[in-house]
């Protein structure tokens, strides 16, 4: 059996200034110490303008926390793309990870199943993780279409892939009516999609692929419930948003104390 390894990452969203992000980042390297950091990958996703010193101050400290940004452009190289920020400039800044296609993109920039996958693409061709979020709004979990609706968006998002390419991607599972509102699914409704994601991955890409990429739940994880959501076969590590903006409640769901 493939053994993955856990991946807890905290989107800061539109939050925190660089100098407030720095605190965060130390608060967090510190209330890390003595953790079992071995078994769990943590990662931290702030706005791109605090990225600099988030990489400062983990390389300084050796602080065991990877880091990424929260959008990439889908355009690859350099060109005349005003308020864009490409792959390259990511890697260069010794990213790991970028979000693409968070529900909040979805909602607030249009971004559709074309754009996420062109991203996608664009992420990997550079060397970069991309975390793909997928997930269905209310409407979609009232009429039971959660599974078909997120399949949807994986399949679009993951298009024209090669098995070694989906194997170098993170699926982050996020039911937009859990995002931010307090509601958490249950670790059931949970592992219903994060297990359909997976059985999907073998359908479109091989075993391998299927066995190895990391499927994550997001969507209100605290402390308090990050134990039960982890002990579903499934789920592979949790993006966390708000939960994540506090250095010991991000640590204690990062390790799921
Ligand atoms: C998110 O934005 O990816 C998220 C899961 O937010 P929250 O944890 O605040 O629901």
């Amino acid at each position: 059996m493939t053994t993955r390894t856990p991946l807890m990452a905290g989107n800061w969203k539109m939050n925190l200034d660089y100098k407030q992000g720095l605190s965060l980042v130390e608060d967090l390297g510190d209330a890390l110490k003595g953790g079992d950091t071995d078994a769990v990958e943590v990662a931290v996703i702030p706005p791109f303008v605090d990225i600099r010193t988030v990489q400062t101050a983990i390389d300084a400290n050796k602080y065991p926390i990877a880091y990424g940004a929260q959008d990439l452009s889908e355009h690859i190289g350099t060109g005349a793309y005003t308020g864009e920020v490409s792959g390259e400039m990511l890697t260069a800044l010794g990213c790991t990870y970028v979000l693409v296609g968070h529900s909040e993109r979805r909602q607030y920039h249009g971004e559709d199943e074309n754009i996420t996958n062109a991203k996608v693409k664009a992420a990997i061709a550079v060397g970069l993780t991309p975390i793909l979020c997928v997930g269905e709004g209310l409407d979609e979990r009232k009429a039971g279409k959660q599974v078909e609706y997120t399949l949807a968006q994986l399949e679009g998002g993951l298009e024209g892939l090669s098995n070694e390419d989906a194997g170098r991607v993170v699926i982050a599972y996020e039911p937009v009516w859990a995002i931010g509102t307090g509601e958490v699914a249950t670790p059931e409704d949970a592992q219903e999609v994060c297990g359909a994601i997976r059985d999907a991955l073998g359908g479109l890409f091989d075993d391998e692929v299927k066995e190895t990429v990391r499927v994550l739940y997001g969507g209100s994880v605290k402390s308090s419930n990050v134990g039960e959501i982890m002990a579903k076969d499934d789920v592979d590590g949790a993006l966390v948003g708000g939960a994540s903006l506090k250095a010991d409640e991000f640590a204690k769901i990062a390790l799921y104390q």
